[in-house]
């Protein structure tokens, strides 16, 4: 591919057809990249286009709210999809992923493993409970259940050790535990 080098593009001023103002091109958002380099720039000045998005925005804001929310909503599952499948599944599809944990969370009654309870904490987004964290084996990858955050930090914390949390439960039973 070869390329061709515009030395002066820069120095290209521009009429900005709303403000009338007479500016260096790059106060003009780029449009369009041509194959041949040739830079094509919106009609309007930055700055003009900035006023009439924000306009747009306070006279339709209700429903551009809605929109966002749909749009985050919708993403937030996809990414939450290629979480699982990246971390915990990565034979799976990020859609499978989603649906191999549904599965694990209705076989536990949607509750952790250990304390059948839920996470403690509150999302501050969503407003609702964290969801249940994946446990795993680090050294193989398989993945062991789902836990609240406390109990899957529990366990990282006795470093899976199974020996160590006998000992702690011989411990507290010696102790009227
Ligand atoms: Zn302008
Ligand atoms: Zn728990």
């Amino acid at each position: 591919m070869t390329y061709y080098v515009l030395p002066l593009y820069h120095l290209l001023m521009k009429k900005c057809p709303k403000c009338k103002r007479i500016q260096e091109d790059d106060k003009f958002y780029i449009k369009k990249t041509h194959p041949n380099g040739i830079v094509e720039r919106r009609s309007y000045c930055i700055e003009c286009g900035k006023k009439d998005r924000d306009a747009w925005r306070k006279a339709n804001k209700a429903w551009d709210d809605a929109r966002n929310n749909a749009y985050n909503k919708k993403h937030a599952r996809i990414i939450r999809g290629h979480k699982l499948k990246t971390a915990f599944w990565p034979d799976l599809t990020p859609e499978q992923a989603l649906e191999k944990y549904d599965e694990m969370l209705i076989a536990q009654n949607g509750t952790c493993y250990l304390c059948n309870g839920l996470d403690k904490r509150i999302h501050p987004i969503t407003g609702t409970r964290w969801q249940l964290a994946v446990d795993h084996d680090a050294r193989t990858g398989k993945v062991r259940g789902l836990l609240c955050n406390a109990h899957n930090r529990a366990l990282g914390l006795f470093n899976h050790d199974i020996g160590l949390l006998e000992r702690s439960i011989a411990y507290l039973k010696k102790h009227g535990g």
